[in-house]
């Protein structure tokens, strides 16, 4: 491993609120989310033509398609928007396909209208993305106001992007950034967290612990958001009066998942700037949103999206999801059934007493560090860690992050990719271990995921003992 500090390039957004546009620039954003929509929408009928038709289709066959659509008569007007709003709504058709090829996502949706967020790429050409100062420069319409300059200052821009939602519309700033690297001279500081219900965070290392509890705007607003969803359950459906209650029940979702997001941020940011390698539970989200007891305490801390924060701010390595960090004694390794009520309990073998989140997050810290190690002692696995690490760079550095999916593993997600043909992985069949990088969004890309090591290894450890008796 390199133990000379590295600069890599990364990608980051910054979304910044657009300033007062006036009457023609809202009408110039909705004609560009309305151009982006029509693509993707009529681009998916396309694409299943030529599926069905076997006929080969990718991104560009689809962009190009429409590119020449504009000399049509009726459909000039898709030429008074930025030719990147085509593009773009042809790229992100093809890894939405991408993605549903996958296995990762289901089959692209169609989008409408009436859709909470929309989007359009305004500009995609580096060297034509003008910045200045609180202004930035729109293809086909001029200089538009910005509330705020953009945080990434002399560096490379790769697009813009127009999102709206709930008639807010923002412009988001998306640059390549140097970050240096520390090689192995470092320290290695290491802490992990355990997700739970009462504290919604409880992170801290060998000696220190500390408790993060969210805001919980969903708790907090029930009363007022069923009040106005009650008014709005009154009103005529499509009258005017419906659209501006509907309205107002939208702000006041926006409002809460502000709320929120600022809290997940802020939350995961101490974490980043506290810790350099992180260890966390592989849970089950999605099973455990089925649990109507556990859905709406779960989303309202939102587990999924402060999961996703923390893989790309820094180094983070999920335990197995059935490992019991819940109900073992961290002194004595004593296995013992709980509740979920139970907060503080008594160890019934050394009678330490525990507190059960704090208990926790200790006991996924030493499974963490013991998964680590495994990892480090097997060559070959490690092999195929740093394997991973390296295509995830050169994947960055296409600019294609969003499109790559690696799997490494003997039998599992080990398809070619759809448009180039390759294969994803190098991991022979049998390997022990199971590395994924989903990288399914340029901050996704230094998602690195280790799991499974532990079941794994067992499951090949009792295949092996069972081939060899019956030998
Ligand atoms: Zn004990």
């Amino acid at each position: 491993m390199d133990t000379q500090p590295k600069t890599i390039l990364k990608h980051r957004a910054h979304k910044i609120r657009i300033s007062d546009p006036t009457e023609a620039q809202i009408e110039f954003f909705r004609k560009c989310v309305g151009t982006k929509r029509f693509v993707f929408n009529n681009g998916q009928r396309v694409w299943q033509d030529k599926y069905q038709a076997k006929e080969k289709t990718s991104a560009n066959i689809i962009r190009n398609f429409f590119v020449g659509k504009k000399k049509e008569a009726g459909l000039e007007w898709l030429g008074d928007v930025p030719k990147s709003v085509i593009q773009g709504a042809a790229e992100d058709l093809g890894s939405a396909y991408l993605r549903f090829f996958k296995k990762v996502s289901c089959y692209p949706k169609q989008k409408h209208r009436k859709d909470s967020e929309q989007s359009a790429v305004v500009n995609n050409d580096p060297s034509t993305i003008r910045l200045n100062g609180k202004s930035a420069y729109i293809p086909k319409l001029g200089w538009i106001k910005l509330r705020e300059e953009c945080r990434y200052k002399d560096c490379k821009y790769i697009s813009l992007v127009l999102t709206v939602k709930n008639n807010k519309w923002y412009l988001v700033v998306r640059a390549e950034i140097e970050v240096t690297e520390g090689g192995d001279n470092q320290p290695i500081r290491d802490g992990s967290c355990d997700f739970g219900l009462t504290s919604d965070l409880t992170i801290g290392n060998d000696t220190y612990c500390e408790k993060l509890v969210g805001p919980k705007p969903l708790r907090k607003g029930e009363k007022k958001l069923s009040k106005l969803q009650r008014q709005l359950a009154k009103k005529k459906y499509g009258s005017s009066g419906y659209c501006k209650k509907q309205y107002q029940v939208a702000k006041y979702h926006e409002k809460m998942a502000n709320q929120r997001k600022d809290w997940q941020h802020k939350a995961t940011s101490k974490i980043a700037g506290m810790f350099n390698r992180f260890y966390i539970e592989n849970l089950n989200t999605k099973g455990m949103m089925k649990n109507h007891k556990l859905a709406k305490a779960i989303s309202d801390v939102g587990w999924g999206e402060l999961k996703r924060q923390l893989h790309y701010k820094l180094e983070t390595i999920e335990i197995d999801r059935y490992f019991p960090s819940s109900q073992l004694c961290n002194c004595c390794d004593h296995k013992q059934k709980l509740k979920l009520s139970d907060r503080i309990w008594e160890c019934g073998k050394c009678h330490t007493l525990h507190d059960r989140d704090e208990n926790a997050q200790i006991n996924i810290l030493i499974e963490g560090r013991r998964v680590y190690d495994e990892i480090m002692e097997q060559g070959k696995a490690y092999g195929v860690y740093l394997f991973a690490l390296s295509r995830m760079k050169e994947f960055m550095d296409k600019n294609t992050a969003r499109t790559a999916g690696i799997y490494a593993s003997g039998d599992e997600g080990n398809a070619p990719d759809k448009e180039s043909g390759e294969k994803p992985c190098v991991g022979e069949a049998g390997t022990k271990l199971v590395v994924s990088v989903s990288g399914l969004g340029c901050e996704h890309a230094q998602l690195l995921t280790v799991f499974g090591v532990r079941s794994r290894n067992k499951r090949m450890a009792d295949q092996n003992s069972s081939q060899q008796t019956s030998k």
